[in-house]
């Protein structure tokens, strides 16, 4: 058996971290960048591709890391999208390397130079009928595209976050970030939607200061929801969840009730439990942050006669869920309202929310519980899968 020098290279090192009990960082080749690229379902393989020359407006990132979504887990686990081959992560964050010479300024306007923390959003296709006719909602349209949700190609491999380098290439959107943490910067694309649901639930006019606002389900999403009202003002609000961790963490982020489903095991005893916590009315309004159709069922049962809703717990396809149209929301006048993602707009928005919550001390990049080397995503996606930790993140060695 002939072998090469990486060959023998790799025995040595796996050697080595048997030895010292802990796994040696792989070797970065001059040049190279690796990638775990999704190659089949439940299956990502670390490939290596030359670093690419950058055209006048791209940029080269060096990644430091990236938190795993749902949506991650989601294409990972069964292919869903139809974009095996790919390399996932879309909330990812680097250092500038290399600059195109016709990039002067980030999305924001902001000067922007080789060394720079970088972030991406977004990316509309300017021609669909929302494109054209609804500018004003970007998040809306219809070939919305993001970094690490495209599929692999020839021009250019390293296009999700999952990765040592991102190539950044022309009509992207960026914004430099130098003044948050690492952990910070992966948790900003989660902190964009739910700045982004903020916005939608404010359109109803039924959350104001001294709302009494309820958030179902106490995942990344729905205790980032907490964090952004506290961050906004609300004092009062309930957390509903079954997993005590959580609830807790709900409780240091801004929750001043909570409401565990596995101790009132009945959405009866829930309701009454709700109620009494606000003046025998129930919540002014709820955000309903899980992916159950049965909870997005029962959510409605929370809120008071001339409440607000925002869902924005289906950003896959869980399912369908049952409501009484006259119960839920005539008889109530509920306003309710939908929220989809975010527009690369509202990121300065994100930012300074993130600023915010360090301001008032929430702990907010206590969420990322775990971390995980490029060689051990499969094992970061069945860490999320199994929901002991709360926020997952790639983070580079
Ligand atoms: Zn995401
Ligand atoms: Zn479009």
């Amino acid at each position: 058996m002939e072998m090469d020098e990486r060959q023998i290279a790799d025995i040595v090192r796996n050697v080595l971290s048997n030895v010292q009990g802990s796994p040696a960082a792989p070797e970065e080749k001059p040049g190279m960048a690796r990638v775990a690229m999704l190659t089949a379902p439940r299956r990502f393989e670390v490939k290596e591709f030359p670093i690419p020359e950058i055209g006048d407006d791209d940029i080269l990132v060096k990644v430091e890391g990236a938190g795993v979504c749902g949506t991650d887990v989601y294409e990972w686990k069964s292919d869903p999208f139809g974009y095996i081959p790919l390399v996932l992560g879309h909330e990812g964050t680097g250092e500038i390397v290399r600059l195109g010479k016709n990039v002067k300024c980030d999305t924001q306007g902001r000067p922007i130079q080789v060394g720079d923390k970088l972030v991406t959003s977004v990316i509309c296709c300017n021609h669909c009928y929302n494109c054209r006719n609804h500018p004003e909602a970007p998040n809306l349209c219809e070939n919305q595209g993001i970094y690490g949700l495209i599929t692999d190609n020839e021009k250019n491999h390293l296009c999700g976050w999952f990765s040592t380098y991102l190539h950044i290439t022309k009509g992207s959107t960026y914004f430099v970030v130098n003044d948050l943490s690492l952990d910070q910067r992966m948790l900003l694309e989660p902190a964009a939607v739910t700045t982004h649901a903020l916005e939608q639930a404010k359109k109803t006019g039924r959350i104001k200061f001294g709302s009494r606002v309820l958030v179902q389900g106490c995942g990344p999403i729905g205790l980032m929801m907490i964090a952004t009202l506290r961050a906004a003002g609300v004092d009062k609000i309930i957390a509903v969840d079954g997993n005590e961790k959580r609830l807790d963490f709900a409780r240091r982020l801004g929750a001043e009730e909570i409401v565990n489903f596995k101790v009132l095991t009945t959405l009866e005893q829930r309701v009454e439990a709700v109620k009494n916590m606000t003046d025998g009315v129930g919540a002014d309004f709820a955000f309903q942050c899980t992916g159950n159709p049965h909870a997005a069922s029962d959510v409605y049962k929370y809120i008071r006669r001339g409440g607000g809703l925002c869902e924005m717990g289906f950003f896959v396809n869980n399912g369908e869920c049952t409501i009484n149209p006259h119960f839920d929301l005539c008889n109530k006048e509920i306003m309710l309202v939908g929220s989809w993602d975010y527009g690369a707009h509202e990121y300065p928005n994100a930012i300074a929310f993130m600023k915010r919550a360090k301001g008032i001390g929430l702990p907010l990049e206590q969420l990322i519980t775990h971390r995980y080397p490029l060689d051990k995503m499969n094992e970061a996606m069945e860490m999320n899968l199994s929901q002991q930790g709360i926020k997952i993140c790639y983070v580079a060695e």
